[in-house]
């Protein structure tokens, strides 16, 4: 079984490279992001709470979204691995995450992290917003807003798994497929 988190700031490309992941490897995506996004959509009371902190570029609370991820994790007990993208995204997140995978006798692989400068996060997700409709993707103070958050609350998630020497980082610019192979080899180097 091979499960990883996607790490990294908004725009850096998680989920571009997810899908190529999931379709190369056979796993499971489970991007918070898209979940409360279908929450929202759907006008589910967990949506209503969401709504409003994500329109404003914050963080859900960790136990709504940790509540979805336990949900999926719980129903996909077959699968062969999921890669978590845009979870965990706190401290609390990440020992909860912990806790379910040893519950399950599962654990995490390892966490790739995808390093992009903030100049270049702002423009991409602006650009984004121009096709994605999201309005959290159309505001430049907005957006700004998002990677200063994840500076503050979801870097130091970074440290969690370093410590657990889970932690391997990669440049997030450059052409796609060449970020797609670095993280590639990186999950071959998990085993099975
Ligand atoms: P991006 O990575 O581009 O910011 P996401 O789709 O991952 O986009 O997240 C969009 C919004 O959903 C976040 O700004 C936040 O409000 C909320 N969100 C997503 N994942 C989490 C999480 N793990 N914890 C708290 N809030 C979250």
């Amino acid at each position: 079984m091979i499960n990883i988190v996607l790490f990294g700031p908004p725009g850096a490309g998680k989920g571009t490279q997810s899908k190529k992941i999931i379709e190369k490897y056979q796993l499971i995506h489970l991007s918070t992001g898209d979940l409360l996004r279908a929450e929202v959509m759907a006008e589910t009371e967990l949506g209503k709470k969401a709504k409003d902190l994500m329109s404003k570029g914050l963080l859900v609370p960790d136990e709504i979204v940790i509540g979805m991820i336990e949900n999926k994790v719980k129903s996909n007990t077959n699968a062969k691995g999921f890669v978590f993208d845009g979870f965990p995204r706190t401290i609390a997140q990440a020992e909860a995450l912990d806790n379910l995978m040893s519950k399950n006798n599962i654990k995490i692989s390892g966490t790739v992290a995808l390093e992009v400068d903030e100049v270049e996060l702002t423009k991409r997700i602006l650009e984004r917003g121009k096709l994605s409709g999201r309005i959290d993707d159309q505001n430049e103070t907005l957006v700004k807003n998002r990677v200063k958050v994840y500076f503050k609350e979801t870097a130091p998630v970074a440290d969690y798994y370093k410590k657990q020497n889970k932690f391997t980082s990669i440049q997030g610019i450059g052409e796609v497929e060449d970020i797609f192979k670095q993280i590639c080899t990186t999950l071959d180097s998990y085993g099975s």
